[in-house]
């Protein structure tokens, strides 16, 4: 067997699409542009990456792209002073503070002074309840857009058995909530998981997002199984710096239904759903129907 490739690429850009309609939509018919302000605290290079394209993105789109950039030293006071000032901001529907942040802040307490309203990362404890409770929530982007995928890929989830390698708060525990609320039989596995290999075989769903490069291999997916690899590693082969995946994708494509590359997979969904959840969160704030197809 010969997988289908999902191609994460394509379909963000059918995403963005539709976002740039419904933007379109609130602009011309109800007088309202979505707002996106992207806080950035120190010079990490990765981030400013993700900085960057997030803000060409929001701006390719119709929205507008509010960048707040802090030094490095910048004291924690001073961050909560700046959420403050956003959450008051009806200009700004959503907000999204870059992580890692610098040692000397507490992430915990800089994500929940976020309006859970305006919280387009999903990560603030109230969403986090409301997603675990099943009840309407701002859902985090890189699991949305797995369960986006797997949804377009699969059809209907329900009664299929998934696993999910990696519990982190980001991405692993907000996955297997979204698995759930579709009715899958969901298994969370981690580095104290025993017998991994015959865990995942059992799978329908494998969502690998672990951080370790190539870790899954062709067998341990049951053939047919659909595989969606969020890992991102940064790897030196043959002189070049390479993105390569938790999933040994040569030898997985050989087995599975489906997989996801990388890049090209998860990585550009992540970002689609992020200006997805801005235009999700500028609806309700505004009382308006929200956007079929881009909420979970
Ligand atoms: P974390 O480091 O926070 O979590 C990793 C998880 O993997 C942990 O739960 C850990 O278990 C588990 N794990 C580590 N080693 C093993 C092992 N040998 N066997 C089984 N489980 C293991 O990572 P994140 O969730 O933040 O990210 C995971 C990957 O996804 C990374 O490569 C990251 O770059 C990528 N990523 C990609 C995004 C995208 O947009 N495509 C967005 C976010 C992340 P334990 O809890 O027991 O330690």
């Amino acid at each position: 067997m010969t997988a289908e490739i999902i191609d994460g690429k394509a379909f963000a850009t059918r995403i963005r699409g539709q976002v740039t309609q419904h933007v379109d939509r609130l602009k011309t018919g109800h007088g309202v542009t979505p707002g996106l302000a992207v806080v950035l605290v120190g010079e990490d290079p990765a981030s400013q990456v993700y900085v960057r394209s997030k803000n060409k993105q929001t701006v390719e789109v119709g929205m507008n792209s509010y960048e707040h950039r802090l030094d490095r030293d910048t004291e924690e006071s001073t961050l909560l002073a700046l959420i403050d000032q956003l959450n008051a901001d009806p200009a700004v529907h959503g907000i999204l503070v870059q992580m890692p942040l610098p040692d000397h802040m507490d992430s915990a307490s800089v994500i929940n002074a976020i309006d859970p309203a305006k919280d387009v990362d999903g990560f603030h404890i109230s969403n986090v309840g409301l997603l675990a409770t099943g009840q309407k929530s701002m859902v985090p982007c890189t699991p949305l857009g797995c369960l986006m995928m797997l949804r377009d890929t699969l059809g209907n989830l329900s009664g299929l058995d998934a696993v999910v390698l990696g519990r982190s708060n980001i991405v692993g525990k907000p996955m297997a909530q979204l698995l759930l609320g579709e009715s899958c039989t969901v298994t969370i596995a981690h580095s104290r998981t025993r017998d991994l290999a015959e865990v995942v075989k059992r799978a329908d769903i494998v969502v690998a997002a672990v951080g370790r490069p190539e870790m899954v291999p062709g067998d341990w997916i049951k053939p047919g199984a659909t595989v969606i690899d969020v890992g991102i590693n940064r790897m030196e082969r043959d002189g070049k710096t390479r993105l390569i995946g938790d999933v040994d994708f040569q030898s997985v494509q050989e087995v599975a239904g489906a997989v996801t590359p990388v890049p090209g997979g998860v990585g550009p969904m992540t970002i689609a759903c992020l200006l997805a959840n801005t235009v999700t969160a500028c609806c309700r704030a505004n009382g308006l129907p929200e956007p079929e197809g881009l909420t979970a």
